[in-house]
């Protein structure tokens, strides 16, 4: 091998691997950190989980709820949960927050398969009971059959009581599922298909209950009766209880390490569950740091950060002007836009990873690797950055250095080939307020199928950069 020409060294942009560079005392820290991960993976399933993880986990850490009691001394540590669908965590900084808090903000809702209002059917040849779907975000729908399916949510009742529930996630659970055709059968029918249509949002409808009521034999649908009977006695439920309830079909069981080295994880939701737990545990590492850190985890990026509980909400803001009234006794307009326009804040997501299969997708010189490390994104967008919140060459040139103190792997890229296709972030409903923004997080294979892939060491490097941001470095 001919040595490397020192101008070649000095000039040239490197890709190295994360394990490359790591130091050894860190790379010991990663399986920890994967452990835990896992573990919250399996607890929070839903955004209403995810708020009641992070919350446990900052609370073992000494984080109490935001209210009249809390003291605004420096280091202090609260959580404030909004709707019990989104959660805020912040670290009281030394300098008031009117002069800036450093924001990391990720999202917690990942797609799956809702229930609609009205779900239950029973088909008449096969007297199968069967449940309706609306998929809820991008995904490719013949993933989510033939694999097995838990319900996870909430119902409110005719008179008001709330249901949680979870089926599926026991080792002696029943599951749920959406059966395919054979492959002797589909050649003329599902096979001349175009893939995106393999199945079709209509037939995505998840198996209930097979067998007919004993106790009305001439009632019309009787297996369905049969779960709905099955239903009143856990949950005290009639059919029309559905049409208050938020039900959501996920991937039942439990996350996985991939490959012989465990070098990856395997699991559902980590787009963007990946983020928001190294954002929580970065969190809960935190010292004082010289500004506020708030860690934000928000709903329905997935559908567009639409809502109330979505990044285009006004909880950013409110947090932002209940941590001027906490910290300095006033919420005047002046400071909190102040306060709004001097802070700053990462974009805590997720980007596809350069697939080793169908590489064409990608423009390789500007794509992520899975184990380079977290993922530094100028802009998202597509049709020519339509829809972006450009970072400025300043605030991103901040966060290399940022990066490149702590020695921290990192690469900069883009989602995909131009006009390939594309897709956003909450960046740019952040960026809407004033606060300087850029998107850095881990890349993940298979993104937004029901199991997705992401790596231990960018799990670990992510939680490095966001801590190293709250901290002010
Ligand atoms: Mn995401
Ligand atoms: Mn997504």
């Amino acid at each position: 091998m001919p040595r490397k020409s020192k101008l070649e060294d000095r000039l040239a942009m490197k890709k190295e691997h994360a394990w490359d560079l790591l130091p050894a005392r860190e790379k010991a820290s990663a399986g920890a950190l994967a452990t835990a991960y896992r573990k919250f993976l399996d607890e929070a399933k839903t955004e209403r989980e995810a708020v009641l993880a992070i919350k446990r986990y900052a609370e073992a850490k000494g984080f109490l709820p935001l209210g009249p009691g809390t003291p605004k001394t420096p280091g202090t540590r609260l959580h404030y949960v909004w709707k019990n669908k989104c959660i805020v965590l912040a670290v009281l900084g030394k300098e008031p927050p009117s002069k800036g808090v450093s924001v990391v903000a990720t999202h917690i809702d990942s797609p799956r398969l809702d229930l609609k209002q009205n779900p239950l059917f029973e088909e008449s040849e096969t007297k199968i009971a069967l449940l309706r779907t609306h998929y809820y975000g991008g995904i490719k729908k013949y993933q989510w059959a033939t694999i097995p399916l838990a319900l996870h949510g909430k119902v409110v009742l005719r008179d008001g009581r709330e249901v949680d529930i979870n089926i599926g996630e026991g080792p002696d659970d029943p599951v749920f599922t959406i059966e395919d055709v054979a492959p002797h059968l589909f050649r003329q029918s599902q096979a001349k298909r175009h893939l995106d249509e393999g199945f079709k949002g209509e037939e995505l409808h998840a198996i209930l209950a097979t067998l007919p009521t004993q106790k009305d034999r001439k009632a019309k649908c009787r297996s369905k009766l049969a779960a709905l009977d099955l239903l009143n006695t856990a949950y005290g439920m009639t059919e029309a209880d559905f049409s208050s309830a938020e039900l959501e079909l996920v991937p039942a069981g439990r996350s996985r390490d991939v490959g012989l080295d465990r070098s990856l994880v395997m699991g559902y939701g980590q787009d963007d569950r990946v983020c928001a737990f190294a954002a929580l545990d970065a969190a809960c590492a935190l010292g004082t740091p010289r500004r506020t850190a708030v860690a934000l985890f928000f709903d329905k990026e997935e559908i567009g950060s639409e809502g109330n509980t979505g990044a285009r909400s006004r909880l950013l803001v409110s947090f932002i002007g209940r941590m001027l009234e906490l910290q300095e006794g006033e919420h005047r307009e002046s400071a909190l836009r102040g306060a709004l326009e001097s802070s700053e804040a990462l974009s805590g997501d997720t980007t596809s990873a350069l697939d080793p299969v169908f590489k064409d997708v990608h423009e390789p010189q500007n794509a992520a690797r899975l184990g380079f490390g977290v993922v530094v994104t100028k802009f998202t967008g597509s049709g020519g950055k339509g829809g972006s919140s450009d970072a400025s060459a300043e605030f991103t040139g901040k966060i290399r250095r940022m990066l490149d103190k702590r020695k921290i792997p990192w690469q900069t890229a883009e989602l995909g080939k131009v006009d390939e296709g594309g897709g956003g972030t909450i960046a740019k409903f952040i960026a809407e307020h004033g606060l300087d923004v850029i998107d850095l997080g881990p890349c993940v294979l298979s993104l937004h199928a029901p199991m997705e892939l992401a790596s231990k060491a960018d799990l670990l490097c992510a939680q490095r950069a966001y801590r190293a941001f709250m901290e002010g470095a």
